[in-house]
């Protein structure tokens, strides 16, 4: 990027030791190398020496201040827990291994120093834990509002990873732990709680809260589903269970059917959706967030499913089939009847364009 009165930090933010100051703490503290990077932060580019027999993995996320987050509801290390899990849950989902992260950042004058290195401590708590180097990015200032932009690099045995599109006609559809718990947290944080709620639901709200602000990446599930090649087909949940189902069987080419008694929902959750009227399935199919993964996979292969959630200590439940096209994506009801799912996930350009 062209250097210049514009594109360098102003002093409001990063006082007066500025951008250069700033990358150089950031690389002392959180630019940590491993046998496949040769270079990390510093040059005009990163030196990384894939492995031979190895594919890169590489996907990117955008997030904006007000749209993705809220300084109001969530702390700066929140915000990087969050953004790093975002992108960790893109490789675990093609069934990867995440090696290597950019960081974009433009910078509101109100934010501080000691608020970027709070953001930095978040986003590296779940890469250390999977040993992913931060290895550059790129700083500017932001007339107004902060703006995340992260890349991510991954590897994975060529040929092997796990797309959307591989999914099969009477392929069982299973998900990992349970749904709709990131949407309750986030709405409890939006509204006041009542003033004195008994212990089992502060704890239970605690979970809920907890589940959005701190969410886990399925790397190990991702990575033995590869192993063992026992999935056809994998999306992490982030816009709802609904929208990413829809995401996969358009991109398959097949319809599928749903169970909605075998949807998993927390007891956290059911407590939370009974406080506030709303029904669990609801939570699960339209929750965002959650980055659970959801797979399809040949029903011979359910016992060494089981044995993996086992051997990763995260359950994973069978939620349905897929079907042909033409069926359609449907909602089985306990009752026994069936309705068309609506996909109603949320949508930045759909929600934009009823606003004009
Ligand atoms: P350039 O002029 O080539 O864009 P910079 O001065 O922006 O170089 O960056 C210097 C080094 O610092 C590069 O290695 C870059 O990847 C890294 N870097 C810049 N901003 C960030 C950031 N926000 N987080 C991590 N690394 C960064
Ligand atoms: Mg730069």
């Amino acid at each position: 990027m062209p250097k210049g009165p514009s594109a360098t930090l102003c002093s409001e933010s990063l006082g007066k030791t500025g951008e250069f100051e700033f990358i150089r703490q950031i690389q002392k503290r959180f630019g940590f190398l491993h046998s496949q990077i040769i270079h990390g932060i510093g040059d005009d580019a990163a030196v990384l020496q894939p492995k031979a027999g190895d594919d890169l993995l590489v996907s990117t996320d955008l997030l904006i201040e007000d749209i993705h987050f809220t300084v109001h509801l969530h702390s700066f290390k929140e915000i990087g827990y969050r953004a790093a899990v975002a992108n960790l849950s893109d490789i675990a989902a093609m069934g990867g291994s995440p090696q290597a992260l950019l960081v974009g950042l433009a910078i509101p004058p109100q934010i501080s120093r000691l608020n970027l290195t709070d953001l930095y401590r978040g986003l590296m708590e779940p890469c250390r834990e999977h040993r992913v180097a931060l290895i550059g990015g790129d700083t500017s200032r932001s007339p107004s509002g902060l703006f995340l932009s992260i890349t991510i690099l991954g590897k994975i045995k060529h040929g092997r990873s796990l797309t959307r599109t591989g999914a099969k006609i009477s392929d069982h559809i299973y998900v990992t732990g349970t749904l709709g718990d990131s949407s309750a947290g986030l709405h409890l944080l939006q509204h006041r709680q009542e003033p004195r709620p008994s212990h089992t639901k502060r704890k239970g709200e605690a979970i809920l809260r907890k589940r959005h602000l701190r969410p886990t990446a399925r790397i190990d599930v991702g990575q033995q589903l590869v192993k063992y090649k026992l999935a056809h087909a994998a999306i992490d949940l982030s816009d709802g269970l609904s929208g990413d189902l829809n995401h996969l069987c358009q991109a398959s080419g097949v319809g599928a059917e749903l169970w909605a008694t075998h949807i998993p929902v927390s007891t956290e959750c059911q407590a939370y959706s009974q406080g506030h009227g709303q029904l669990p399935l609801d939570l699960a199919m339209r929750g965002g967030e959650d980055y659970e993964l959801l797979f399809s996979a040949p029903a011979k292969n359910g016992q060494r499913i089981e044995t993996i959630s086992r051997s990763c200590n995260v359950p994973i439940s069978c939620i349905g089939k897929i079907h042909p096209k033409e069926f359609g994506i449907r909602l089985k009801l306990a009752d026994g009847s069936s309705r068309k799912i609506i996909t109603t996930s949320f949508n930045h350009f759909t929600s934009l364009t009823s606003h004009h």
